[in-house]
């Protein structure tokens, strides 16, 4: 198999090809390249990119030789090359069951575009007027598959281009801006709501605003107008999707703008993929004419022009302006000055701008660094780093009323070129550095669980289960490229009284061989865990916990048998409550709600690390600097679940009495300074149990299932928690007005089902299952929220969770599952 980079090589022997865009320009510096020249990145395996960068005619010559499948070729844009207006259109169809028509987003979205960037005609008088010449000035590049509808416009034929791809990218958002607008304010009667003004400049809260409505606005805002001919309120409300997280958002992507873009070229396909980027059949360009693919490729090109005489929008201080001085006539210059600008001016939003520095070498200096205390983590190996907190700091503090922050930077792992930016509220996380002490978990004893994990210490472990009601789990994956996410640990806690806990971190990848009679135990284990009279709290996704079913350690049936209590949910519930005027709108809690709530400080930023290298020190043999990097990912490990409990403790979900208060300096715990000295007090590998404690002989364990240690801690510290009943409480709440769907497919699992009711916008509060004894037919429970409606919501999904309904749904999450992200 030869790779498109191999191909480059042999075609053209003397280009450069480098691993970094950075190094590609740094080496093109010495040479003198044509504007026109296009930079490409290839993408390899793992998603890693290559660069080079070829003249038109290579390019020509290169897609001649090279077939379609292997063709990964993608358009890098430069930050200061005029652009040609695109679009990057994309949603999941199983996330928008509710949209019959695909065609409407797309053609609104052509419909908008071309009323910005052109003059008014009168003279386009009807709808099929109207899209001719939509479709004689851009061309439809479509990737859709049966699970995504995916579209690329490009202006190809302009009456104007952009100035840079940052000012496209204000343009559009100003666009977006108008749009949401046009729907808030307009008024009929179906839609009639009052926003307040402030509202106005957050696209994500007015569409959060609008979240509730979109169906109305589809079905019967037809007839409700704007000023843009031929597109109405409904059609604007298809450009509104939900996403994978079923969260509503634009199907157009504005990430598409940012620096160093790169847009997957014409006929070209994602690495280990087959669906290239075709001319839309539906949205034929220019259909009267014949285009050849060359003629195609060129123009799809986004930053090459063979004609410079178009006039181009820049922005002015705040506002938009077309540079017309590539133009000499005067009737064309004329006519330039109708173009709605006027209108995308009223909208731009003052937060989307940045002023990217221009003088790299003068933002380089160091004091630019002085107020970013939390950057430490920050490997600034990469000469631009600088330049992207500068852009990065100039987009968060540019609004007075937004003080930004960056919390944290992170390199990509796979492709080392990109930086994740942990962005935060100044007043906020500086407020609650300096408030709060860092997080300081209560107290507990860890242990690993892998190969090296003797019998006694499980046999331990499972006693303690048995004597514990309330547990939190959280898992951790690795990311591992067009594959599902590895599973690769498992953390759990068995809180034993209100302030001292067993956290346990079993080692997915490194367990006892199947002969080995401790993975019988391991089995016990869990089997004794997942029961129907344990209350385990996860945070969020427990469906990550299904993925580890594959180790056949536990199965999902057992798993479907303890009904988890998702943690996320009750926090963003109490957090509603709070603070109703900040809702949380994401799927995932944000850090600074969660500081705010523990009043402490948590830092996250090994969220994508190797949970998979054997975190206990004794598996392999370490350096110091190893040694360190594993106790900061088990730190991580820990904390985050620790966190956990302090949340229940605070939500009341377990009774929480006069703990941690004055902690006994007598009581012997490990805390996470103990373990860090004892990762570094010596460097002996050849330890024989697998936890860094005193081992614990069967003989103890037989005199008494408590270990020795636990026996030092005090009177608060042993006193047993009553929980069951508050737990119980809210659960009778959550049940009472409830939906039962019987006879339902057994596969469903709990988290499945949520997903589903969620997509048919019914607000349920709680779901369980139920199993008749006589028939042993199951049945799912669904607490709702407002009963007045309770029948009409009865009525949406009391066809579902039919083995029929499950078979088609494990399709759709196949086919869903194996395609990502453009
Ligand atoms: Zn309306």
């Amino acid at each position: 198999m030869t790779s498109v980079q191999n191909l480059i090589k042999r075609l053209f022997p003397h280009k450069i090809i480098t691993h970094r865009l950075s190094d590609l320009h740094n080496q093109l510096l010495q040479q003198s390249i044509d504007k026109n020249d296009i930079f490409l990145s290839i993408e390899k395996e793992n998603k890693s990119r290559q660069f080079c960068c070829l003249s038109i005619e290579e390019l020509l010559r290169l897609f001649e030789c090279c077939p379609t499948t292997e063709r990964t070729l993608y358009e890098s844009i430069s930050i200061n090359k005029p652009v040609r207006t695109y679009i990057d259109f994309e949603y999941l169809i199983d996330k928008n069951l509710n949209i019959q028509n695909h065609y409407i987003g797309p053609m609104c979205c052509l419909k908008v575009l071309y009323y910005f960037l052109n003059a008014p005609d009168d003279t386009i008088n009807t709808v099929e007027r109207y899209t001719e010449n939509i479709l004689k000035q851009f061309l439809v590049l479509e990737a859709s598959t049966t699970e995504k509808i995916s579209y690329h416009f490009i202006n190809v034929n302009p009456s104007i281009l952009f100035e840079s791809i940052s000012s496209l990218g204000i343009f559009i958002k100003a666009i977006i801006r108008f749009l949401l607008l046009a729907i808030v304010k307009h008024k009929c009667a179906m839609f009639n709501m009052d926003i307040p003004i402030e509202q106005f400049n957050n696209a994500s809260n007015l569409i959060n605003q609008l979240a509730p409505f979109i169906h109305t606005l589809r079905n019967h805002c037809r007839q409700c107008n704007t000023s843009i001919p031929y597109v109405s309120i409904a059609d604007i409300a298809y450009l509104l999707v939900q996403n994978r997280g079923n969260e509503w958002t634009l199907a157009i992507d504005t990430n598409v703008y940012s620096k160093n873009q790169q847009f997957r070229l014409f006929n070209c396909v994602k690495y280990g993929k087959n669906n290239p980027l075709v001319p839309s059949t539906t949205f034929p360009f220019h259909y009267q004419l014949e285009y050849s693919s060359h003629n195609l490729l060129k123009k799809s090109l986004i930053t090459f022009m063979e004609d410079d005489h178009i006039p181009k929008v820049y922005l002015n201080g705040d506002k938009f302006d077309i540079n017309l001085s590539s133009i000499s006539n005067r009737i064309t210059t004329f006519s330039y000055n109708l173009i709605n600008i006027n209108l995308t001016n009223q909208h731009i939003i003052p937060l989307t701008f940045s002023k990217p520095s221009t003088n790299v070498s003068k933002s380089r200096t160091p004091q630019n660094l002085i107020h970013f205390n939390k950057i430490n983590h920050l490997n600034s190996s990469v000469k631009d780093i600088q330049l992207f907190l500068n852009f990065v700091e100039n987009i968060v503090t540019s609004e007075p009323s937004y003080q930004g922050y960056v919390h944290t930077c992170v390199r990509g792992i796979y492709n080392k070129d990109l930086l994740f930016f942990n962005i935060a509220e100044k007043l906020h996380e500086h407020e609650l550095a300096t408030k709060y002490p860092p997080f300081d978990p209560l107290k507990f004893e860890q242990f690993f669980v892998n190969f090296r994990t003797t019998d006694s210490t499980l046999i331990h472990l499972i006693d303690q289960i048995k004597s514990s009601t309330v547990f939190t789990l959280d898992t951790e994956s690795i990311l591992i490229p067009y594959q599902l996410n590895k599973p690769a640990l498992i953390q759990f806690q068995i809180i034993l009284s209100e302030s001292f806990s067993s956290v346990v971190l079993i080692e997915m990848c490194h367990l006892p061989r199947a002969y080995e009679h401790t993975l019988t135990l391991v089995k016990q284990f869990f089997q004794t865990l997942f029961n129907a009279d344990k209350n385990i709290f996860i945070w969020g996704d427990s469906r990550e916990l299904h993925n580890f079913c594959s180790y056949n350690l536990f199965t999902c049936d057992q798993l479907d048998l303890c009904n988890p209590i998702d943690l996320q949910n009750e926090f963003k519930t109490h957090w509603n409550k709070q603070h109703p005027h900040q809702p949380t709108t994401s799927a995932s809690i944000n850090y600074s709600e969660l500081a705010c709530e523990l009043s402490q400080w948590l830092d996250k930023c090994r969220t994508t690390s190797s949970f998979d290298i054997g975190l206990d020190r004794t598996l392999y043999h370490f350096n110091s600097a190893e040694i360190e990097h594993y106790q900061s990912l088990i730190r991580y490990a820990v904390y985050d679940f620790l966190s956990m409990q302090q949340i229940i403790l605070k939500l009341k979900l377990i009774e929480h009495q006069e703990s941690n208060i004055n902690p006994s300096n007598e009581i012997i715990t490990a805390t996470l300074n103990d373990l860090t000295d004892m990762a570094r007090d010596d460097d002996q590998h050849d330890l024989p149990t697998t936890n860094n404690f005193e081992p614990i002989s069967p003989a103890d364990i037989q005199a008494d299932s408590t270990p020795k240690r636990q026996q030092t801690l005090t009177k608060a510290e042993r006193r047993p928690i009553h929980n069951r009943t508050s737990i119980l409480k809210q659960r009778k709440r959550y049940y009472k007005n409830e939906i039962i769907i019987s006879n339902i497919d057994r596969r469903f699992t709990i988290k499945q089902i949520k997903g589903i009711i969620k997509s048919y916008s019914v607000p349920y509060s709680a779901v369980k299952f139920s199993t008749s004894s006589t028939t042993r037919k199951q049945s799912v429970h669904i607490g709702i929220r407002s009963p007045s409606q309770l029948n009409d919501y009865q009525h949406q999904i009391d066809h579902l969770f039919t083995t029929s309904h499950y078979n088609r749904f494990i399709n759709h999450q196949q086919t869903y599952r194996s395609s990502s992200k453009r």
